[in-house]
């Protein structure tokens, strides 16, 4: 059997970067879930999930850290938060311009490119306010469950 020790030791370089790069002190259990997040394709999680995630690679933290932590890497700018309704949010490591198909039967989000949404009109921001981003979540269902009647 090959041993991949280089893969399971390695330094975490990338992610210290990126927590100094937005100012962020690097603890350890900063730095675990940064290795979570952002080694690896792009992803959306909650804070569930990536507790979840943790737990399995045997790192020690709590729900309230990880979803802190969340919190923290979304002010510093390293995640967006897309809220599907008010029990739900997600973090997507993919920070370009782009929306979300949600698959209400299994809760997963899918990226839409930014260009494929075209936004025909737009109230005008509340007094004192500038519109920042347009995130449009579109949630799916499978046609069966949705036209059952025939
Ligand atoms: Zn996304």
């Amino acid at each position: 059997m090959e041993m991949t020790t280089t893969e399971t030791q390695r330094p975490y370089t990338r992610v210290l970067g990126c927590l100094r790069g937005v100012g962020l002190r690097p603890t350890r259990q900063r730095l675990a879930l940064a290795k979570l997040l952002f080694e690896g394709p792009d992803r959306h999680v909650t804070a569930e999930i990536l507790h979840g995630e943790a737990r399995t690679a045997s790192i020690q933290v709590s729900l309230a850290t990880v979803y802190n932590t969340l919190h923290q890497f979304t002010a510093a700018g390293l995640l967006r938060e897309i809220v599907v309704d008010s029990q739900r949010s997600y973090f997507d490591t993919n920070m370009t311009d782009h929306h979300h198909f949600f698959f209400e039967g299994s809760g997963e989000l899918k990226d839409i490119p930014g260009d494929q949404v075209v936004v025909a009109g737009l109230p005008a921001p509340p007094p004192g306010m500038a519109i920042k981003r347009i995130d449009i979540v579109v949630c799916v269902e499978n046609k069966k469950y949705l036209f059952n009647n025939n």
